[in-house]
């Protein structure tokens, strides 16, 4: 017999029950979402992960731009909330560090990564990781506190991670992030056609969906905030990458053939 929560599920396109908001939510409930990034020349990053984690259902997100110069507000999402990066309060919002972080991003690891309980690192601040032994300590006593961590590494950051090159990386793909899972103590989603997620204990993943129209500037911080948004929900990291990396992918294979697969239009179409 088919129960009424499967015909639901299935009437709400089959996804599983965990991820359908619940009649009762409120903003708090869904959670906040703070977005550290964007480096001078690189607002646009951090504005695309904030918006994909909004529109992903995040219940309030907060963007602390890296250049100081950077508008504090944006006109085309006025849901965002702008801070300076000192003041945000990694203890209670999922943090997402490091998209279009740069250079600047290298000043706010140490207090991010030893006060984030709940942390997504993409881009510039895996590069800063892989080039600095302190960090790499620092990110290793996370799992120990019980904090929650997320890798999103393209084939080179994951390479600079393991002090390797993308060659060897590409060549054994989950080895190469089961390594870093380990390393780590994380889930890591080693990016790409066919994205492998791996967690620390658990059966590494490889994702099916999504194609190259995906190989274009931004989707991967689109990527990062729709996992701070499910991370934000209260799902593991291992079900928040999955999921995330799953229905990123499937924006992509269902986008309409005439219309272009642009980073903004994925972030604005990415619902929780
Ligand atoms: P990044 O490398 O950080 O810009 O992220 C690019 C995003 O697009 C990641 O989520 C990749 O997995 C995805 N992507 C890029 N190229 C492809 C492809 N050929 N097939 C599937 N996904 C892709
Ligand atoms: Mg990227």
């Amino acid at each position: 017999a088919v129960s009424r929560a499967e015909v639901a599920a299935a009437k709400l396109g089959g996804r599983p029950a965990d991820h359908q908001r619940p009649h009762a939510s409120h903003k708090g409930s869904r959670g906040d979402v703070a977005v550290i990034g964007g480096a001078p020349g690189m607002a646009g990053a951090a504005r695309l992960a904030a918006s994909a984690a909004l529109h992903a259902g995040a219940g309030r997100v907060f963007v602390a731009p890296l250049d100081p110069a950077a508008p504090m507000q944006d006109d085309a999402l006025p849901a965002l909330m702008f801070r300076r990066p000192e003041t945000i309060d990694c203890a209670t919002s999922v943090v997402v560090c490091g998209c279009g972080g740069g250079m600047a991003v290298r000043a706010v690891l140490p207090r991010v990564l030893s006060s984030a309980h709940t942390l997504v690192l993409d881009a510039d601040a895996l590069n800063a990781v892989a080039s600095d032994v302190s960090l790499q300590a620092q990110l290793r006593r996370r799992s120990g506190r019980g904090w929650r961590t997320v890798l999103t590494p393209h084939p080179l950051e994951a390479a600079r991670l393991l002090g390797s090159d993308t060659t060897q990386v590409q060549a054994d793909r989950i080895h190469a992030a089961q390594r870093l899972a380990d390393g780590f103590g994380c889930s890591v989603v080693l990016k790409g056609s066919g994205s492998v997620i791996a967690t620390p204990g658990e059966t590494p993943y490889i994702n099916l969906t999504g194609n190259a129209r995906l190989a274009t500037a931004g989707t991967g911080d689109v990527l990062a905030g729709m996992i701070g948004a499910r991370l934000a929900a209260g799902q593991s990291t291992e079900l928040a990458a999955r999921d995330a990396v799953w229905h990123h992918g499937a924006l992509a294979d269902r986008w309409p053939p005439t219309s272009t697969l642009t980073a903004d239009a994925l972030a604005r179409s990415a619902l929780g």
